[in-house]
C-alpha cells in the first residue's frame, strides 16, 4: 500500500504488510498543503515548494551510495577492539576510585553506541551488499548490547518511513496536549528525571514496549506476522545468550552487574540522548496525516555536532543524521560527504521551516536533560501542524 495525504498530492514511502521500503528511491513530488480553514492563516513556510527525493539523490556523489564490506568490517573490529581494550584497562580506571569507574562507564557507553551504529548499518542494508551477511553481523553487533536486532529493525524502519508523523513515527513519543492531560503524574515526572535516560532504552522501550510494543515479547503489538515473531525469538535468544556468556565470564552476579549491566545502561543512555536530540528541538514541527509527507518529515531532523571526538567515534550518526534520513542506504562513512549534497539542496529554504538544521552542542547532555523538561507536549500551530507548547508560547510573547 502507499500512504497518501488527503489532498492526494504528496506521495509517501511505500509500505507492504508491515515491511517498510524506506530507501526513498521513488520520486516524491512535494506540493503546498491543501488550503487551510478560513479562520487560519497560511504561513510563509506552508507555501514553500519542497525538493523531491530525486533532487537530493542527484546532489549526492554516486559513490556515497556504495558499500565497502572491508571498510565496514574494519569499523566492526575497531569498535569491538576498543571495548576489549577498555575491559583490559579497567584496573587502571579503578585505581582512581569512583571517578575512574564512572569515566570507564562513560567510555563503555560511547564505544558501545559506536558498535550499535555499525549494527544499525546492517539493518538498513548499508553494511554490505549481502543482506544475510548484514543480518548475521547485525546480531553480532547488537546482541552483546542486549539489543534485539530484528525487532529494532522493524520499529526503526517505521521511524524512517514516517519521521515526524504524529501517529506513525516509531521510537519517538510525540505527546500532544490531549495525551498530556490524561497522563498519570508519575509518567509526567519520569521524563524530566535525570536518571530516566539510563532506563529508557532498557527496560522502558525494548522490554516494556513503551510506546511501540515490546521488542522481546513475540506477541507484542510491534509484530503482525508469524515470521516477525520468530525473528523476535531469534534475536531475543541471541541477547540472552550474550548476557549468559557475560555472567559466566564475570563469575558472579555482582561482577556481572557492575561490569556488564551498568556499562550497558550507559550505552542505553547514550543511545537515548542521540536519538532524542536528532528529532526533538524547539524548532521541530510534527505533522498530522493530511500535512505529512516524506520529505517534509525528514526536513525536521537535526544534525548536531557533539565535539570531543564523539562524532567520529560514533560514526557521524550525530552530525550526519539528516543525510541518513533521506537515504538510509548510505554507509555511515559517507554520511558527512552526503550531507554536503543535502545542504546544497536545502540552501534555498534556509529561512523557512525546511532549511538544513545544524547545531553545535558541546552541552548535549545538559540540553538532553533540559529539553526533557521544556519540550513537554505538542500543540497545534495551525491545522495539521504541531509544535512544542513552549516554542509557540515564546513566539507569542516575542510578538
Ligand atoms: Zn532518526
Ligand atoms: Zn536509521
Amino acid at each position: 500500500m502507499v500512504a497518501h495525504s488527503s489532498d492526494g498530492l504528496s506521495a509517501t514511502a511505500p509500505v507492504t504488510g508491515g515491511d517498510v521500503l524506506v530507501d526513498a528511491r521513488v520520486s516524491i513530488e512535494e506540493k503546498p498543503p491543501r488550503s487551510l480553514d478560513s479562520t487560519q492563516q497560511a504561513t510563509e513556510e506552508e507555501r514553500v515548494q519542497l525538493p523531491t527525493v530525486d533532487a537530493f539523490r542527484r546532489a549526492i556523489p554516486p559513490h556515497c551510495f556504495e558499500r565497502d564490506l572491508t571498510r565496514s568490517l574494519r569499523y566492526l573490529v575497531q569498535d569491538f577492539a576498543a571495548l576489549a581494550f577498555l575491559y583490559f584497562a579497567l584496573p587502571v580506571f579503578e585505581y582512581f576510585g569512583l571517578f575512574g569507574y564512572l569515566a570507564w562507564n562513560v567510555l563503555m557507553g560511547v564505544f558501545g553506541f559506536a558498535l550499535f551504529v555499525v549494527g544499525h548499518d546492517c539493518l538498513h542494508g548499508s553494511f554490505s551488499d549481502n543482506q544475510v551477511l548484514n543480518d548475521i553481523i547485525g546480531h553480532i553487533a547488537f546482541s552483546p548490547l542486549f539489543s534485539p536486532y530484528f525487532p529494532w529493525q522493524k520499529s526503526h524502519k517505521l521511524h524512517h518511513a514516517f519521521t515526524n508523523h504524529i501517529d506513525k513515527d516509531h521510537g519517538h513519543v510525540w505527546i500532544q496536549d490531549k495525551d498530556w492531560e490524561k497522563m498519570p503524574t508519575w509518567k509526567k515526572l519520569f521524563n524530566p528525571m535525570p536518571f530516566s535516560g539510563w532506563l529508557k532504552w532498557f527496560p522502558v522501550y525494548t522490554l516494556f514496549g513503551f510506546c511501540d510494543g515490546s521488542h522481546f515479547w513475540p506477541y507484542s503489538s510491534l509484530f503482525v506476522r508469524d515470521s516477525e515473531r520468530v525473528q523476535c525469538v531469534i534475536s531475543g535468544v541471541c541477547c540472552v545468550a550474550c548476557a549468559y556468556v557475560a555472567l559466566a565470564i564475570a563469575g558472579s552476579y555482582s561482577n556481572w552487574f557492575w561490569y556488564y549491566w551498568v556499562p550497558l545502561s550507559f550505552f542505553g543512555c547514550m543511545l537515548v540522548i542521540v536519538t532524542y536530540l536528532q528529532h526533538a528541538d524547539e524548532v521541530a514541527e510534527v505533522y498530522e496525516a493530511d500535512e505529512w509527507s516524506f520529505v517534509r518529515g525528514q526536513t525536521q531532523t537535526i544534525d548536531r555536532f557533539y565535539g570531543f571526538g564523539l562524532d567520529e567515534t560514533m560514526h557521524h550518526i550525530t552530525d550526519g543524521h539528516v543525510a541518513h534520513h533521506f537515504f538510509n542506504k548510505i554507509p555511515h562513512y559517507h554520511l558527512i560527504e552526503a550531507t554536503e549534497g543535502v545542504k546544497k539542496v536545502l540552501e534555498p529554504l534556509f529561512e523557512t521551516q525546511y532549511g538544513y538544521k545544524y547545531q553545535v552542542n558541546y552541552d548535549f547532555f545538559v540540553r538532553f536533560l533540559w529539553f526533557n523538561i521544556k519540550l513537554d507536549y505538542l500543540v497545534h500551530k495551525t491545522k495539521g501542524i504541531l509544535q512544542f507548547r513552549t516554542t509557540l508560547e515564546e513566539k507569542a510573547k516575542a510578538k
